[in-house]
């Protein structure tokens, strides 16, 4: 695996499409886990967010997206180098433990 990411704190977050770039989000980072990409879009970095939420009442159009979210999907591919691999399954696999979980 590239990159890994622990998720002790929840979810990390994923930034979406229709952002726009307002750097809202960054400032408010505790955490300097939002910056700027090579390609001009904010990407919330997975290996230094611990999902403190802080960025997300801020962010005025709503495009940071917890991972477990299926709005996750809709992810800008400047943000898919910052999230662990596999990420996509991690979820699936989430959503099928919560699922089974509850019918026991
Ligand atoms: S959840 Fe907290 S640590 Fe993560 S990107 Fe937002 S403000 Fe930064
Ligand atoms: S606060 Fe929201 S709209 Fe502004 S840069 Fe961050 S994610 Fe994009």
């Amino acid at each position: 695996m590239a990159r890994s990411f622990t998720r002790r704190h929840g979810a990390p977050f994923v930034i979406i499409d229709g952002c726009i770039e307002c750097g809202i989000c960054e400032r408010v980072c505790p955490y300097d886990a939002i910056f700027m990409s090579d390609e001009l879009e904010f990407v919330v970095d997975g290996e230094k967010c611990p999902s403190c939420n802080r960025c997300l009442d801020p962010c005025p159009v709503g495009t940071i997206i917890p991972m477990d979210d299926q709005r996750a999907a809709q992810i800008r591919p400047s943000n898919r180098p910052f999230v662990f691999d596999g990420w996509q399954e991690s979820v699936a696999s989430d959503k099928l433990s919560a699922h089974q979980g509850g019918r026991k």
